[in-house]
């Protein structure tokens, strides 16, 4: 007998139609209870009396229900609000599980949901933004940071550099040493670049064998410097695979007008700087012509 109450009881609590059914069956049985307990009391029985007790009775019965079904769904508002918020303005809402009921798992499965939408998208997010091979960002994730980081120059009004490299007749080592090689030549790029470049410069690999730096802070002779520095530790690699073979990059650099150009126009113009490297001999720095540009000659194959 015990048993079968804690049963009942868990039952009640843990299902929300249990619930409902049992505020309900409550609600609408004041009625009669009353008059049942009128009649027991042995008063003397009136049509009015009993008029007056149904209608109080019910209107205590209609009352029971109404706060019955608003403990009972009060959370099925404050979650539609949570999602609707979380749908239009990516808000994370604060789910609190209020019961242990089908509302409680309800509202335990909406988070657990949420959560993990986010750790999805997150990830999405990181692939979308990054470059598989080398680590470093990409294209996109670059236009993303760099637009914050013009519109900082401009309000701090302090200079902002770019750099973009392009690795010198990659097409021959590929062909050379085989993809697997060449993929290994980008990624020690990659890593030259970082070991170079300061902790808040921002480098990505624009697209396959082309990276670009970004240099907050930078001005363009501070920037020519930077990148001839670059260009020495590309051409002095030694990657195994290579045997002896060294790689070099040719580079275009501008100092960015901050209150004119945005993100596209400096990385066009550093393009066409670039462009005159490859052209001027490859493995060189090249910028404005009024800025001397840093010949060098080609590293030994
Ligand atoms: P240039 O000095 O004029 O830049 O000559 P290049 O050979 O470097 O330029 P080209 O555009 O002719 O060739 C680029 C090569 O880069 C061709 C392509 O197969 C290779 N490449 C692009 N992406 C990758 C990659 O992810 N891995 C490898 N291994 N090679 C790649
Ligand atoms: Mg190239
Ligand atoms: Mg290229």
């Amino acid at each position: 007998m015990k048993r079968k109450t804690t049963r009942i009881r868990e039952f009640l609590s843990s299902s929300l139609v249990a619930q409902a059914f049992a505020g309900c069956f409550v609600a609408t049985h004041i009625p009669i209870i009353s008059i049942a307990a009128y009649v027991a009391s042995g008063a003397a029985i009136s049509a009015q009396a009993v008029l007056l007790i149904i209608l109080l009775a019910t209107i205590a019965g209609t009352a029971f229900a109404f706060v019955v079904m608003r403990h009972l769904l009060l959370p099925v508002g404050d979650l539609a609000r949570g999602l609707k918020s979380y749908r239009l303005e990516s808000h994370i809402p604060r789910l609190v599980k209020q019961r242990d009921d089908d509302l409680g798992r309800l509202t335990d499965e909406v988070r657990a949901l949420i959560n993990s939408l986010e750790e999805k998208l997150s990830r999405l997010k990181r692939q979308a933004f990054s470059d598989t091979l080398t680590g470093l960002g990409n294209r996109r994730w670059l236009a993303e940071v760099v637009s914050s980081e013009i519109a900082r120059s401009r309000r701090e009004q302090k200079p902002l550099s770019v750099i973009v490299l392009d690795i010198d007749h990659f097409k021959r080592i590929n062909d050379a040493f085989g993809h697997d090689t060449g993929d290994e030549v980008l990624v020690a790029i990659a890593e030259t670049a970082k070991r170079v470049l300061r902790p808040y410069d921002l480098v990505a690999r624009l697209g396959g064998e082309e990276f670009c730096a970004f240099l907050p802070g930078t001005n363009l002779k501070e920037a020519m410097l930077i990148a001839e520095r670059l260009r020495e530790a590309i051409a002095a690699l030694q990657i195994e695979t290579l045997r002896g073979r060294h790689v070099t990059a040719s580079f275009g650099v501008h100092e960015g007008n901050i209150a004119r150009e945005h993100f596209k126009d400096m990385l066009r113009i550093a393009d066409d700087y670039l462009y005159q490297a490859k052209g001027g001999g490859r493995n060189q720095v090249q910028t404005i012509e009024a800025q001397p540009a840093v010949m060098q000659t080609a590293a030994p194959d």
